[in-house]
């Protein structure tokens, strides 16, 4: 099984997903209704995942 967001292999924990940052990012996805990622570079994604974890954190 190859995690959905970045292909490498998926992790039993965070299964089908790699990390826990790529299981965000496709939370992520699913909560804005089919986040645009601007591109599939590595960067990028990790970029988002950051910028999620950024809101997660944020006080109401
Ligand atoms: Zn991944």
């Amino acid at each position: 099984m190859t995690c959905p967001i970045c292909a490498k292999a998926a992790a039993p924990k965070y299964r089908p997903f790699c990390s826990r940052r790529c299981a965000d990012v496709d939370l992520g996805k699913w909560l804005t209704g089919g986040y645009a990622i601007p591109s599939e570079d590595p960067q990028d994604l990790e970029e988002l995942a950051e910028k999620l974890e950024e809101e997660a954190q944020k006080p109401h």
